[in-house]
């Protein structure tokens, strides 16, 4: 579903899978470095790429012929030292070409110096963030020469002593592409436009024949077929939605206008203003309660404050706006008053890792304390006209916008409303429509995303059917596609999983018996969803899905099933919570925890090579799948779930000094991961990052701890292919997004910055302190 409002949903469905030097030098302070220090350093470092080269040989000497190894060394010095002692660099090819900075031009570099360093730039491992200066004459810092030697080794790639990471995955790294209309591929995005592949060899094979009207092949079909008929979507052009443009239009006050809204809402599925849902309590798992926001920014904070992104954002509301029929002057005032609008409220949201903070998100307003926010109109009215009874209690994620949001509800504000409402609107159903709005969407993504090429229509429609028939085609799915077998491995390593688990947490020396408790029931309670769900849901059942033969469009399907997943969460008021359903899609790649379920979920579709197979060593399959289910279970003790007890309810379960003792090791992981390179100038946010990093070194201790119940287990069969299922090669334009967004570390952390904190490691590929992959074992971290 576009359920465009309901950030929410990432908070609570959330915790799925996806998105050294000497690290004493990652101190805060800088620590400036000699010239002979930076000698030795830049030689240790090069050592096994160019034997055999000498101090005397990388050192340049003054005039008097002396080395002045005592004196600080500047950026310049060290870099060419760097360039001699590194000798050729390898042309960057695949993923190092995407990494790497290629446009810079620096005016203060010396003569002298300019040959090496232009032999660096080439080679793409030189950023600066000061436009057209190198910095060529400042003391260079440790952590300054620590980061360009990173990237120099993810550049040479053939070391897993220096960079694990990069040379696992070398070969996939040079010479993996990019899909044309996407800005990444993974080991993730591989499977999916495999399991891609598959579902359009079915909606193909389903649309040679004729079905009974109503089954569920009818609708997959009819669905696919119209989100193909490019001809009959660009003859309608915006003809589906001119009516509604209309109304919002029309409205001449406040009132109407949020009637105007509500009224399109139970046409369409699709109101902009006032959104009322009912999602499980966070704070009682078996009960609903109504949430409620009202405006809400398009895109993320930063979209509204980098110039670049700021550009692209008015860009596309214009010529949503233009599609839509405004003529050039009013897209031009109006688009900037929307993104005013949205940037104020985007300022007084909450920023991305405190989505993930139940203590923030959790905000229960009594119906009046509601209704007085919305002075100007009859805030129970709408409650009820939209088909809800009144709730006693309502629940707000994100106060801040809500607050600001409502102090938009005035006449003065009438216009501004309903321009925001309209473009709103044509956003959210624009790509049921005409290929202008397709083109105008795929601008954006390459503006802001570094996005080359576009998707086929072909691509489009079969991802629109997995996004809006997800039971009626997963059913199928899994009867062609699923292996029992999978699913019986995957439970036993479960059950494996569980057991060590609750020997870890009975030997844990942080934590008291009465916490301890609470943690081996959490585990006890568990739920375990593999492959796929007991029941399909039967949402769509009674909705009519028609082609443009029959009077249908592919605008009015949309619309249908929106209204349907909408009546259906209507009827929930005052029921218990059904906990069998499912987040996910079935041939989704990816896994999640439920915190509100307790719960761990494994689609269908990530039971597959090269996670999980069947022909796969025990050590493969445990560096592959197994990785995956234990981060899913360590979810249930993160800084995150671990809020929630064994009920699902965001309840505390610990005693004040456990929760302390693990908020101190949480913060050992957050400072661990915090500042690393991504990619050539954009760092890593231990904060954001925090929880799944904590996950991913659950994970791989339990999967140890597995594995060393085995016979000569290989310890190097399982660190490469965990190093491989995170391998990914993405645009600057998204890791720069993902830096600021994805609570998952990139991949190259996500490995190199894991596998550091075993014991297993060190001995698998006997790593010494004098490798880059070496981390003294005092700064090691880990949770559990
Ligand atoms: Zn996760």
């Amino acid at each position: 579903m576009k359920l465009t409002k309901c950030r929410i949903i990432a908070l609570l469905v959330i915790v799925a899978l996806i998105f050294s030097v000497s690290p004493a030098w990652a101190v805060k302070t800088p620590v400036y470095l000699s010239r002979g220090e930076v000698a030795g350093v830049v030689l240790n470092a090069a050592d096994d790429y160019n034997p055999g080269i000498s101090k005397n040989e990388i050192m340049l000497g003054f005039e008097d012929g002396t080395l002045r190894e005592k004196e600080p060394a500047s950026m310049v010095q060290a870099l060419v030292m760097l360039s001699r002692a590194f000798g050729e660099l390898p042309s960057p090819r695949g993923d190092n070409l995407r990494r790497g900075v290629f446009d810079q031009h620096f005016n203060d570099v010396p003569p002298w110096a300019a040959e090496e360093v232009d032999k660096l730039k080439k080679a793409g491992i030189l950023s600066s963030p000061v436009e057209g200066k190198l910095g060529a004459s400042e003391n260079i810092s440790a952590s300054q020469l620590n980061k360009i030697i990173k990237r120099i080794w993810a550049l040479e790639g053939n070391n897993l002593k220096d960079d694990f990471y990069a040379a696992v995955n070398k070969e996939w790294l040079d010479s993996s592409q990019i899909p044309a209309g996407e800005a990444r591929n993974t080991t993730f995005t591989e499977l999916r436009d495999e399991n891609d592949k598959r579902i359009s060899d079915i909606l193909n094979t389903l649309s040679q024949k004729d079905w009974p009207q109503g089954s569920k092949e009818q609708k997959l079909v009819d669905f696919y077929q119209s989100a193909l008929d490019l001809d009959s979507r660009n003859e309608q052009g915006i003809e589906p939605v001119r009516k509604y443009l209309q109304a919002y239009e029309e409205a001449d006050s406040l009132k109407q206008l949020i009637q105007t809204d509500i009224n399109i809402n139970r046409e369409t599925g699709n109101g902009q203003l006032l959104f009322y849902y009912l999602y499980q309590d966070p704070q009682d798992s078996s009960s609903y309660i109504m949430y409620h926001q009202a405006l809400v920014p398009t895109w993320e904070k930063d979209f509204y404050s980098s110039p670049d992104k700021r550009d692209a954002c008015m860009r596309y509301i214009s010529r949503l706006l233009t599609l839509s029929g405004e003529d050039e002057a009013t897209v031009q005032s109006v688009s900037k008053k929307i993104f005013n609008m949205e940037k104020e409220l985007s300022e007084n949201s909450l920023d991305p890792e405190e989505y993930y903070d139940i203590d923030k998100t959790y905000n229960v307003y009594t119906l009046e304390q509601l209704e007085s926010l919305y002075p100007n109109f009859d805030l129970k009215k709408t409650i009820t006209d939209t088909g809800y009874q009144l709730p006693n209690r309502v629940w707000v994620d994100d106060e801040g916008l809500l607050l600001k949001s409502a102090q938009y509800f005035n006449e003065e504000n009438l216009e501004l409303l309903k321009d925001y409402a309209k473009f709103k609107f044509i956003d959210a159903c624009g790509f049921t429509l005409s290929r202008g709005f397709i083109e105008a969407e795929q601008e954006f993504d390459a503006l802001v995303f570094g996005v080359e090429g576009v998707k086929s229509d072909q691509q489009l429609a079969v991802i629109a059917v997995k996004d809006y028939l997800p039971a009626y085609l997963g059913e199928i799915y899994v009867e062609k596609y699923f292996s029992e077998q999978a699913k019986q491995d995957v439970e036993e390593m479960i059950a494996n999983f569980v057991e060590v688990y609750k020997q870890k947490i009975i030997n844990l020396e942080w934590m008291s018996t009465e916490t301890k408790e609470r943690a081996l029931k959490k585990l006890d309670y568990m739920n375990v969803k593999i492959g796929y769900p007991d029941k399909w849901p039967a949402t769509l059942d009674n909705t009519d899905i028609k082609s443009y033969a029959d009077g249908g469009s592919y605008f009015d399907n949309v619309c249908r099933i929106n209204l349907a997943d909408i009546n259906e969460n209507k009827a929930k008021q005052g029921q218990p919570v059904d906990k069998s359903t499912w987040e996910m899609p079935v041939y989704v790649v990816n896994a999640y925890y439920d915190p509100q379920n307790n719960e761990i979920v494994f689609p269908a579709g990530i039971l597959q090579e090269p996670f999980y197979s069947i022909n796969a060593s025990p050590a493969e399959n445990y560096g592959g799948i197994g990785t995956v289910i234990a981060h899913e279970i360590t979810h249930a003790f993160d800084t995150v779930g671990g809020k929630f007890d064994e009920m699902g309810n965001a309840k505390n379960w610990w005693t004040e000094d456990d929760y302390r003792n693990f908020m101190e090791r949480a913060k050992r992981v957050q400072e661990f991961y915090d500042g690393l390179e991504i990619v050539a100038g954009i760092e890593s946010d231990g904060e954001l990052t925090l929880f799944e990093n904590i996950a991913d070194l659950g994970a791989m201790s339990c999967c140890l701890e597995v594995l060393s119940q085995y016979e000569n287990p290989d310890y190097q069969a399982f660190f490469k292919s965990n190093a491989v299922i995170w391998r990914q090669t993405l645009t600057r334009e998204l890791a720069d997004y993902f830096s600021n967004v994805d609570v998952h570390s990139n991949a190259i952390i996500r490995v190199n910055r894991t596998v550091v904190n075993f014991d297993e490691f060190y001995e698998a590929f006997v790593i010494s302190e004098k490798d880059g992959m070496y981390v003294p074992l005092e700064e090691r971290v880990g949770v559990w």
